[in-house]
């Protein structure tokens, strides 16, 4: 089974519209006559989408996506961003369960499976990411929770719409923190989430769905994570916030 490679931007809350619209012309100009194998897609704050897009122009080869979504319906949900909204946009592709949203905005699994529910109903494809703390990895509880974050973001959902999905395996103490897990760990991980997602989707879903690594993946580090066979691609913070090293990143892997 061969799956495509995903490289995707998570801008988190960085780079407003002008410095965005810098960045794609650079970006672009940087990748040019360049060979990319992968599918890349920039996920800036929802604000810097619009000139993403502006800049990005017939630019097909490269996608935007949104950090968040809310799992209601258009309505009195002050602050909240509908999928209609993303649909207006035509974003393809939308970041949930991030650790950060987690940890700083309370969001749980069920959550989660609501927004992920709410985006592939609207044609939207959800980065889904889960991933273990240090003291959960040191515990010896890895598998344990990467199961249930996997079972109850995944909770109902079919195994046509799980194949069709990009799941990232972000451990958390690896983001932002300049420690990657190494290629054997990060592979270890991968090959395990695929394992739950054959056992409770089927074998034709898990052959499917791409996994994407996340947490602290550089130049220098991708090409050795994307080696592994049950790694798909990459959810870059940091390094993707300079137009060099992300195209660095997307024309090495
Ligand atoms: P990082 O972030 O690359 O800065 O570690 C990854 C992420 O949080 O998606």
């Amino acid at each position: 089974m061969s799956r495509k490679p995903i490289i995707a931007a998570n801008w988190k809350m960085n780079i407003g519209p002008a410095e965005g619209t810098q960045f794609i012309e650079s970006f672009k100009n940087l990748i040019k006559g360049k060979d990319v194998a992968c599918d890349v897609v920039i996920i800036p704050p929802f604000t810097t989408i619009p000139s993403v897009q502006n800049a990005l122009g017939g630019c097909s080869c490269i996608a935007a996506g949104a950090q968040n979504v809310s799992q209601y319906d258009n309505g009195a949900y002050t602050g909240e961003i509908s999928t209609s909204m993303l649909n207006e946009l035509n974003l393809k592709y939308v970041v949930l369960g991030h650790s950060e949203r987690r940890q700083y905005f309370g969001e749980t699994d069920a959550i989660i499976n609501s927004k992920i529910k709410k985006a592939i109903a609207a044609g939207i494809t959800p980065i889904f990411c889960i991933g273990e703390t240090k003291d959960e990895r040191l515990g010896g509880i890895l598998e344990p929770v990467l199961e249930i974050q996997l079972k109850g973001g995944l909770k109902d959902l079919t195994p046509e719409e799980v194949s069709n999905l990009v799941i990232a395996y972000e451990p958390v103490w690896a983001i932002g923190t300049g420690l990657t897990a190494t290629s054997k760990e990060a592979q270890e991980a991968h090959s395990f989430i695929r394992k739950v997602i054959s056992d409770v989707f089927g074998a034709d879903a898990a052959a499917k769905v791409r996994i994407q690594y996340g947490g602290s993946v550089k130049p220098e580090n991708v090409e050795e994570l994307m080696a592994q066979p049950d790694i798909d691609g990459a959810l870059v913070g940091g390094a993707s916030l300079k137009p060099e090293s992300f195209a660095a990143l997307v024309t090495s892997a």
